[in-house]
């Protein structure tokens, strides 16, 4: 079993949140877990419940060098007395990247599968073309997307006040902690997403059928705060990321939670939220991920 760390909420204090007559607050799903850290813990609950439920003891899933998600299966599936099997976008390096290198620590079997015969979405075939000996493991989609991590990322909200907060700012990759949370706010809360990608449009309706139709209305997207894409990082970003932590002392990571922090930090600045508003910040965690970009580039 994994042992969780309590996930406290911390009051943002600002001037210009005080100047906007805001209130602000971080949800620090970041502390939960050293190496299970923010979102992924909810995403992969049901997940391994299932696997357990499902008399399996192998886990089997996909992810990036870099990936939380990996890395965060490959720990869960150890405390669980399970086995992993991770399958990895692109050609086996020469040198693991820190994840890698920890998740196969981790007792992780580690399965290299070039990018053009990577297809996450279809994990069937893969199984049978890569991995034949893995053939009754338990697979779960890349990132806990799906039914079971969208349930588990329900729970987030309930390390919270119930309907305290007016407005929700979170994340998207795939959308499952996204929609988790919209069908579990209260449906007068306004859930707000920040694609990290680029390209992301009308995700209303590409989540239609993920959504509870009493909560639709709830949802509301900014496409324009991915600085580039995914994983893609500016100037700015860094240097964002560096002043949020100078001022609150909260760390963040490039691929999403800074990006979901200066998506904040813009809308604040440009009036979104009238006075009065009570702004709940989701922390994800990530914060691994920030081995990827040159030393010295964070304050961190
Ligand atoms: C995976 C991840 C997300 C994205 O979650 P989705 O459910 O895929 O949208 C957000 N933040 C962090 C830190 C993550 O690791």
């Amino acid at each position: 079993m994994i042992e969780l760390a309590n996930a406290n909420l911390e009051p943002l204090v600002c001037k210009r949140l005080r100047e906007k007559e805001c209130t602000a607050d971080v949800l620090r799903l970041d502390k939960l877990h050293p190496v299970v850290s923010g979102n992924k813990w909810f995403k992969l609950k049901y997940y391994l419940q299932d696997a357990i439920d499902s008399s399996k003891n192998t886990i089997l899933t996909y992810g990036g060098a870099w990936s939380n998600h990996i890395i965060a299966a490959a720990y869960a599936a150890r405390a669980y007395g399970m086995q992993s099997v991770g399958i990895i976008r692109g050609e086996a390096p020469a040198l693991l990247s820190p994840t890698l290198k920890l998740a196969s620590a981790y007792g992780m079997e580690l399965v290299f599968s070039p990018r053009n015969s990577y297809r996450s979405n279809d994990a069937a075939l893969l199984e049978q073309q890569i991995v034949p000996e893995r053939q009754d493991a338990y697979i779960i989609p890349e990132g806990g997307e799906g039914m079971h991590g969208r349930r588990g990322c329900g729970e987030i909200l309930s390390l919270v006040p119930e309907g305290y907060h007016t407005h929700i700012l979170c994340a998207i990759g795939t959308g499952t902690m996204f929609t988790g949370i919209l069908n579990a706010s209260s449906g007068k809360q306004q859930v707000i997403g920040i694609p990290v990608l680029k390209g992301m449009r009308d995700l209303g309706k590409t989540y239609e059928n993920w959504i509870n139709p009493d909560k639709r209305a709830g949802a509301v997207f900014f496409y324009d705060y991915h600085q580039g894409g995914y994983a893609k990082r500016t100037p700015e970003l860094l240097q964002f990321m560096n002043e949020f932590y100078r001022l609150t002392a909260i760390p963040t990571d490039f691929v999403y939670t800074g990006k979901l922090m200066m998506a904040f930090t813009d809308l604040l600045t440009k009036d979104y939220f009238k006075p009065g508003s009570r702004v709940l910040l989701i922390h994800s965690g990530g914060l691994q991920g920030n081995s990827s970009i040159p030393a010295g580039s964070l304050e961190f």
